[in-house]
């Protein structure tokens, strides 16, 4: 199997996003060509034998990030004094 053959190969075999797992939605597929449509709204493309590329990544390492973020305003909100917003006065 040569490298252009192999790229449409593991792309259409992804069941699920790569990046966070969600499953598929499409695959949108052709002669030359796949592109993979997940449930997290992430598309993976390859095409012309290039390698595969992302066109939509993936959101979910940004809503974990963005959680982080979240959980360290709470925390900062918690131990700062005199607070509107603290925990444990
Ligand atoms: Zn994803």
């Amino acid at each position: 199997m040569d490298l252009a053959t192999s790229r449409l190969a593991v792309l259409r075999a992804q069941s699920n996003c790569p990046a966070c797992g969600a499953f598929v939605s499409v695959h949108g597929t052709g002669e030359a060509h796949n592109s993979a449509l997940f449930k997290c709204g992430a598309i993976f493309d390859v095409r012309d034998g290039e390698p595969l590329t992302v066109l939509k990544v993936c959101p979910a390492p940004s809503n974990v990030a963005v959680a982080q973020l979240n959980r360290q305003a709470e925390t900062l909100a918690a131990d700062t004094p005199h607070s509107a917003n603290q925990r444990n006065p």
